[in-house]
């Protein structure tokens, strides 16, 4: 992780937010390579969950809601964590997760282990963030920040059906900001107070819950499994606790390896009728389904898929780091091995000398391929120094513009995970990426 990290900012993916002043506490900025990076995987979640299907519609709530929506869900009486204090170290930590933290006076240990510890009863602490809306500071201009994008869905249930037609099973989606006041964020980006949440309620009829609960369980497996996480990496854990309102809930987990192991980075679960009940009675406002053809009324229950768009990029950049031998160099390499739809920069091109018309020829084929692929040009150092450039952002191809090229209108192209190099026509090089590149 720590390789990880230091690449992410060196090569401008993720960098710690407020740096210059000595950084915030587990908030992190993305950079230019990662702004891209996190787009094309929410892009390619959009595109199986909204774009492809006819069944689920996309929305975009706003972060700020009515705060009766949060006693509503349950989350202002019981969105909490038990939290410890030390006495001794001043450290604080989740009551629940001391096996995964360390005590700051000796790391061997966990938190009240360590001869020293003098650990407090623990206490509930509420993870919203509370603001206040307006221009006064008092109890009923107190609204907060939504710590999931779930609630923006079910406020939106019979506005989103009605303008859209919908007949139950159907789904919403969206993607946005969640913000939880963590109390042991860490791990990168892995737990932060600021993340984005990519999410699906799909409303169907009770009763034929369980099956659409498998199916959506089976399907988002398959969407780790095409950006090229690996499969045994990736693993179902079912909750042994229930939430108050679930029926059945797994999350899938991958191995971020080191000492955080497997970890969630989806839960799917089947919600019930719980959220459009709650907000039908906090309301006032009906929110059923009227069923036409069965002529009947019901409230539908809710399978849930819920993703962390961190998260799973943290995933992504964990799963495609590797370091490798490169045969007759004596210098290895450091590979992102990012699925190609997932790369930041899908081609680099190359002049291999600023002299004979080579830079002008480049030039000209990464601006032709700029209107259809994000594309880098580097004529700066050797050209080996130029692959390993590339090799570490994940770049899956690199062109290269020789002498050859300028006379007969040829150049390589080099493949970055099995390092061969076709010869082919400037021409040839859209069709030849288009071909190789998914999406
Ligand atoms: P955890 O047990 O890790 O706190 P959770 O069960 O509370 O997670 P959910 O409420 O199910 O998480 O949220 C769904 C997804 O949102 C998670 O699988 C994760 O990918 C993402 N997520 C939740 N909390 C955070 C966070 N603090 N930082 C980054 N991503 C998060």
């Amino acid at each position: 992780m720590d390789k990880l990290v230091s690449l992410c900012k060196r090569r401008g993916f993720i960098f710690q937010s407020s740096e210059i002043y000595g950084g915030t506490g587990s908030v992190w900025d993305y950079g230019p390579l990662g702004v891209e990076l996190k787009k094309n995987l929410k892009d390619s979640w959009w595109r199986a969950m909204v774009r492809m299907r006819d069944d689920i519609e996309g929305i975009d709530a706003a972060i700020l809601m009515h705060p009766r929506v949060w006693e509503a869900s349950g989350h202002v009486a019981g969105f909490v964590d038990p939290l410890v204090d030390c006495k001794a170290c001043k450290g604080r930590f989740r009551a629940d997760k001391l096996e995964d933290a360390r005590c700051p006076q000796k790391p061997s240990k966990h938190p009240g282990e360590h001869t020293t510890c003098q650990l407090t009863e623990a206490r509930q602490f509420n993870l919203m963030f509370k603001t206040y809306m307006g221009p006064l500071e008092e109890t009923a201009s107190v609204v907060y920040l939504r710590p999931e994008t779930a609630q923006g869905i079910f406020v939106n249930f019979l506005n989103v059906q009605q303008s859209t037609r919908q007949k139950v099973p159907f789904g919403i989606a969206q993607i946005g900001k969640a913000f939880r006041n963590e109390i042991t964020p860490g791990n990168f980006t892995f737990r932060t107070r600021e993340f984005e949440q990519m999410e699906m309620q799909f409303f169907v009829e009770p009763g034929t819950d369980e099956g659409h609960f498998e199916y959506w369980k089976a399907e988002r497996m398959r969407w780790h499994h095409s950006l090229g996480l690996s499969p045994d990496r990736l693993r179902y854990k079912a909750h042994e606790q229930l939430a108050h309102y679930a029926r059945a809930a797994f999350d899938i987990e991958f191995d971020f390896g080191g000492t955080l192991g497997f970890q969630e980075i989806e839960g799917i679960h089947n919600r019930t009728d719980f959220d459009l009940s709650r907000h039908q009675e906090y309301s006032g406002k009906k929110l059923e389904y009227f069923d036409q053809p069965a002529n009947k009324r019901y409230v539908p229950f809710v399978i849930e898929t819920s993703v962390g768009a961190d998260r799973v990029t943290l995933a992504a950049l964990v799963n495609a780091y590797r370091e490798e031998e490169v045969p007759g160099e004596s210098e290895g390499r450091v590979v992102l091995g990012l699925h190609p739809s997932l790369a930041p920069i899908k081609a680099a091109v190359f002049a291999l000398t600023k002299k004979e018309g080579m830079p002008e020829m480049a030039h000209r084929i990464a601006g032709e391929l700029r209107n259809h692929f994000p594309v880098d040009y580097d004529e700066t150092g050797s050209i080996g120094k130029r692959y390993r450039r590339q090799d570490e952002v994940g770049t899956p191809f690199c062109i290269t513009v020789d002498s050859e090229s300028v006379t007969d209108g040829t150049v390589t192209v080099r493949d970055r995970d099995t390092l061969a190099q076709d010869r082919i026509s400037a021409d040839a090089i859209r069709g030849y990426l288009t071909e190789r590149l998914p999406g």
